[in-house]
Parts: structure tokens; C-alpha cells; sequence
């Protein structure tokens, strides 16, 4: 989850460095400040850094100019969300018009003043902050605090698409709260919640790689996404998780299959391929947990598909 007052990051592009050195003598005390002296150098930062929330960004550098680097950042999914500042000695109105085409949030022209460069930059980080929250709002559940449906359904459809790129298996845990309804009924609806936040932690904690995700998908029910694991990867921590649960020692005596609050486990596992969606995992996850449920519950099913 992103911390909403986490200190912001700025990356400044410039070819030369005592531009860069008057801006970053601005903003450090507020901010965490990146550099880099040419667009390349930039883009490296941009994709593969700590996230970015802000750029500013000279336009007329050698090799590569601000304006492609802008029109790059705006082109990939990964890097569209940060706002760009062009700071420029262009001046002409088409200058400006070309780069709050490309997509920049505001323009900026040099010999600036450093209490306008400061406020602007505030104002335009104050703005990204507040996306950032709703974009998390949108994004989580509101009672366990983990990626929701809507966030299942993107990334798992997501990573379907890079599974065929990449030709890199993935897998899906698809997991349900034994005989809920019953512990809803013998404690209250009030412990089912709490219940539901102590098994959602309790998964998300069982997590290694950071690729890996687990979402509320529904009720009572949790899905994992493993991307780039195989079968028996996902299986490991299918038992992972339900050994995880079943230790919490959470009194459940309406369950007649154990003391405590236990769960069942469908893993399943394909090559992604084209033609095809995530929905083809989905199903079939769904159907290993109805095996796992008849089978006894509190068990871990699996079938490669
Ligand atoms: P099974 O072992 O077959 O999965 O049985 P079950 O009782 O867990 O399954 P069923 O689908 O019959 O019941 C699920 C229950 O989960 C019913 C519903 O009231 C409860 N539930 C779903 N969402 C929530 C929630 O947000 N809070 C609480 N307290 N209960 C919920
Ligand atoms: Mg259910
Ligand atoms: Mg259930």
C-alpha cells in the first residue's frame, strides 16, 4: 500500500549540471531529489527506479531532447502517471504549445524564479498525491485492506499478457473461508469481519517474491496471482498459506471438520497463451477449491492446466 505522507521524488533532467544544482538546491529540503544529465540516463530512472512522482524536465539536451523524453514517458503504461514540468529556455508560444501536447503538466521558462519554480512544483505534487489516494481507494478493499476485485481482475489479466510474452508459466490459489457462514452465525457478523482482516493479513504475509499478489476476491473468498511460478511453486505455497491460517488458532466450534478457522485451497497452473485470458485459470482454480471443499476441506487441490 503506498503511505500517503511518504516524502515525494523529483527527478530533474538537465544537460547541465549547475541548472540541475540551482533546482535541487530548491526543492531537496522537501522533497527526495534524483538527477540525471541526459534523456537515456532519465528514462533509466523513470522504469526502473523508486517510482517518480514528478519530472522536470529541460527540453534542448544532446542525443536525445526533452520532448521525446516526455513523449516516451507519456507512450509507456509504467511511467504515464508521472507528471512532467518542462523548464526551458524556449520560450516561443509553439515551444510551449508542443510541450503541453506532449502531455506536460506545466512549462516553465528560463531565467526562472526560484519561488515560482517552488510553488508550482507544490501545487502540481499536491495534485499527484491526491491521485495517488483515490487510485489506492479504488484499489483496495475497505475492510481487509488488500487489493480488491477490481484490482484482481487487472492484474491478473496483466500478468496473462506477460505470461505469453514471456512464455513464463503462471499460477492462481484460489482460497475459501471453511464453514464462514456457521462462524458468522455462532460469533456474530462483527468477528466474521475480524476474522476476514486476521485471514487477509495472514496471506499477504505468506507472500515472498514481490511480484506476488493476493487480493479479497469476493465474500469470503482470496485469490493469489503467482506470476512466473509453476505448479508445484504454487502448491508449496498454497500449504504455506493454509498451515499459516489454520495457526492462528482462531476458535471456530460450529466447524465440524477442526477447533479453529481453517480454509480450502484450489491451485492451478498454465503456460499463458494467446487466444486465451485469464479466465481460463480463474475457472479452473474454481473448480480444484470445489474438489479441495468436497474433499474435506482444510486441503490444498491442484491441477495443471
Ligand atoms: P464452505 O465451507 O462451503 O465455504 O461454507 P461457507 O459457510 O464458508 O460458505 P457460504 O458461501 O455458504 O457462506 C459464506 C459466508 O460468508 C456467508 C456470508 O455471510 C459470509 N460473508 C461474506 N462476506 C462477509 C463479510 O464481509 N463479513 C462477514 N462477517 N461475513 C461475510
Ligand atoms: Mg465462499
Ligand atoms: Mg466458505
Amino acid at each position: 500500500m503506498t503511505d500517503d505522507r511518504r516524502k515525494q521524488r523529483v527527478l530533474i533532467v538537465d544537460d547541465a549540471p549547475e541548472n540541475i544544482r540551482v533546482l535541487a538546491q530548491v526543492l531537496k529540503p522537501l522533497y527526495t531529489v534524483r538527477f540525471a544529465t541526459s534523456g537515456k540516463e532519465a528514462l533509466d530512472l523513470a522504469t526502473s527506479g523508486d517510482p517518480l512522482d514528478l519530472v522536470l524536465l529541460d527540453i534542448m539536451m544532446p542525443e536525445m531532447d526533452g520532448y521525446e523524453v516526455c513523449r516516451r514517458i507519456k507512450a509507456s503504461e509504467k511511467t504515464r502517471h508521472i507528471p512532467v514540468i518542462f523548464i526551458t529556455a524556449m520560450n516561443e508560444e509553439e515551444d510551449e504549445t508542443r510541450g503541453l501536447e506532449l502531455g506536460a503538466v506545466d512549462y516553465i521558462t528560463k531565467p526562472f524564479s526560484k519561488a515560482i519554480v517552488k510553488a508550482r512544483v507544490r501545487t502540481h505534487l499536491e495534485l499527484k498525491r491526491h491521485r495517488d489516494i483515490l487510485e489506492n481507494l479504488s484499489s483496495m478493499d475497505g475492510l481487509t485492506g488488500i487489493p480488491n476485485r477490481r484490482r484482481f481482475d487487472e492484474f491478473v489479466e496483466t500478468e496473462w499478457l506477460n505470461g505469453v510474452r514471456e512464455a513464463k508459466p503462471l499460477s492462481l490459489i484460489m482460497i475459501d473461508i471453511d464453514y464462514f457462514g456457521a462462524y458468522n452465525n455462532t460469533y456474530n457478523h462483527l468477528a466474521g469481519d475480524d476474522c476476514l482482516k486476521r485471514v487477509a493479513a495472514t496471506l499477504t504475509g505468506c507472500l515472498r517474491r514481490p511480484t506476488d499478489f493476493v487480493a479479497r476476491y469476493g465474500g469470503e473468498e482470496f485469490s493469489a496471482v503467482l506470476p512466473k511460478t509453476d505448479l508445484e511453486g504454487a502448491a508449496h505455497l498454497a500449504e504455506q498459506m493454509r498451515t499459516a491460517v489454520e495457526d492462528l488458532r482462531i476458535p471456530h466450534e460450529s466447524s465440524p471438520i477442526s477447533d479453529w478457522v481453517t480454509i480450502s485451497l484450489g491451485v492451478a497452473s498454465t503456460l499463458p497463451f494467446r487466444d486465451s485470458t485469464a479466465k481460463f485459470l480463474i475457472v479452473g482454480s474454481d473448480s480444484v477449491l470445489f474438489d479441495a471443499k468436497k474433499a474435506g476441506r482444510n486441503q490444498v487441490k491442484t491441477m495443471q492446466l
